[in-house]
């Protein structure tokens, strides 16, 4: 057990007007704040739950316009994809984005200079909830926020049982759990989480 254990908590795909305020009730009991990867096609359904999100301490970041591969994409779509999306963000929350997720983990070439061009730096969460309260270091463990397309319905379920159980562990175990920003993701630590 070590009280140094520090874990960053991530979301994705969202928002969602049915199922992120799901997620919102739990975190709002254990008070842990986490940081949403949106696409920006949610957001522009429900830009007024994410503002109040932002007013009660939540992060929010890039990953993506919408969820198709970003492979099949030619570079100018890419950057312009997330540039609308991190613009979208910043006007909704009044607050700078730093971090870019790729869907489906896909960081090519393209994706990483318009990261550049875009000055967002990309991270890679991992993908699985299980979670070791004694590694004494920044860990990212990503839960999928919302369902976002017809063939994912549903799978937003398991996320919201395994987050629960995610947030009793850390609490027994004194871990700090939080958004990105606030637990000093390192550039090692991102390499190593992914
Ligand atoms: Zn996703």
């Amino acid at each position: 057990v070590s009280g140094s254990a520090r874990l960053a908590l991530a979301f994705e795909d969202g928002p969602d007007h049915l199922s992120t305020p799901r997620f919102l009730r739990v975190l709002e009991r254990y008070e842990v704040r986490a940081t949403f990867f949106v696409l920006g096609v949610q957001l522009t359904r429900d830009r007024g739950l994410v503002r109040e999100m932002a007013a009660s301490g939540h992060e929010f970041a890039v990953h993506g316009w919408d969820h198709r591969p970003l492979l099949l994409r030619g570079a100018a779509g890419v950057c312009d994809g997330l540039a609308r999306t991190r613009d979208l963000i910043e006007e909704t929350t009044g607050s700078p984005v730093r971090w870019f997720r790729p869907p489906a983990g896909v960081l090519t070439r393209a994706v990483r200079r318009s990261c550049r061009t875009l000055g967002l730096v990309p991270v890679q969460p991992e993908r699985s909830t299980a979670f070791t309260p004694a590694a004494p270091q920044v860990r990212m463990v990503r839960l999928r926020d919302a369902d976002h397309d017809g063939a994912r319905i549903g799978s937003w379920q398991p996320s919201l049982a395994a987050l629960t159980s995610l947030l009793e562990t850390c609490q027994e175990h004194a871990v700090a759990i939080g958004p990105l920003q606030d637990l000093g993701v390192s550039r090692r630590t991102r390499r190593t989480a992914t």
